[in-house]
């Protein structure tokens, strides 16, 4: 019989150096994988590249590592990066064509590598952090259900008839784009933008795909297109914004298992009687979002709002159309 246990950190709180991540061994402190896979380092030369953390600290693509056992290191998360290597290889077509399932859990890992990372650091004593993630029961809430789902790295697990996340995979121009490797995640929102060459992921984790079909419109719209990078900042103006005021937090059931069963099902509920799934859109902040994805243009808050009813768009013509931008 296959051991589907699944592992769960947040119990006990087990987040330390000599627990592996994915499945809770006892290991070394030598026993570690990066977040960010080797070939994406090489691929983008990003081992020296630093990285601030919440904490302010700064770091390294190459160090940033977390805790994980020889096992899960060669049998999950070695194949998973081969694979998505390999669909990168091809650019949009390839990446669009990965199982979704795959995306996620790759994605998922980033995201979950840099959220363990601290954790951890919240166990120092000596780090007195101004926010603590670890202190917030609703946002570990969150974070066990995410980790539930993330295990299908290692568990083989099928979701009934979700995926527990949304993605917006978009093609930027290359002639306009300069930056060759860009990313951007929000442990609290649980938002995660990774940019490779000429495309772009945005995934915003744990909302079941609500939040791709609230922005279906917007990504038809995109879609076919090669974005200036100034309307992949607007895109991702929008979709952070929807992160932020997504009220609900996804439940996932573990369906119950025979001995000959060789895999887990699990089914997901949303409350949406007691909550709204959406806060109210509100145009200020969501100005305040796309200003600071629009910080390399310098486009302030005023000239966005010019207009209050219909904010500054690079993406949207009036009449809702793809607007071509060349220059800006
Ligand atoms: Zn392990």
């Amino acid at each position: 019989m296959l051991d589907l246990t699944l592992y769960d950190p947040f119990e006990k709180m087990q987040f330390t150096d000599t627990n592996c991540f994915l499945c809770g061994t006892s290991i070394t402190t030598e026993h570690r994988a990066p977040v960010f896979g080797e070939w994406l380092q090489r691929k983008y030369n990003l081992e020296n590249k630093e990285l601030l953390l919440l904490d302010k600290s700064v770091t390294t693509f190459s160090q940033l590592s977390i805790p994980c056992c020889d096992r899960c290191h060669t049998h999950y998360l070695l194949p998973l990066e081969a694979e998505v290597e390999q669909a990168a290889a091809a650019g949009i077509a390839g990446i669009q064509a990965l199982d979704r399932q795959k995306l996620f859990q790759w994605i998922g890992k980033m995201y979950y590598g840099t959220l363990v990372t601290e954790l951890i650091k919240e166990t120092d004593p000596l780090i007195m952090p101004q926010y603590a993630v670890s202190e917030d029961p609703k946002m570990l809430g969150k974070f066990r259900s995410f980790f539930q789902v993330l295990q299908s790295l290692r568990v083989p697990m099928v979701f009934s008839d979700f995926l527990p996340c949304s993605f917006f995979i978009l093609e930027v121009n290359p002639e306009q784009d300069e930056l060759p490797f860009e990313y951007q995640d929000e442990l609290t929102t649980m938002v995660f933008s990774i940019k490779l060459g000429s495309v772009a992921i945005i995934c915003t984790l744990l909302d079941n795909g609500i939040i791709e079909r609230a922005l279906g419109k917007l990504e038809q719209v995109a879609n076919g297109h090669q974005l200036h990078p100034i309307q992949l900042a607007e895109f991702k103006a929008r979709v952070f914004y929807a992160a932020y005021i997504f009220n609900v937090v996804p439940e996932y059931f573990i369906r119950p298992q025979k001995a000959e069963d060789d895999h887990l099902v699990l089914d997901t509920l949303i409350d949406d009687v007691t909550n709204e799934i959406f806060n109210p859109w509100d145009m200020t902040a969501y100005a305040h979002m796309l200003e600071e994805m629009l910080k390399p243009w310098g486009i302030r808050e005023s000239e966005i709002l010019k207009d209050p009813k219909q904010p500054l768009s690079f993406i949207l013509t009036e009449d809702n159309t793809f607007k071509l931008v060349e220059k800006v």
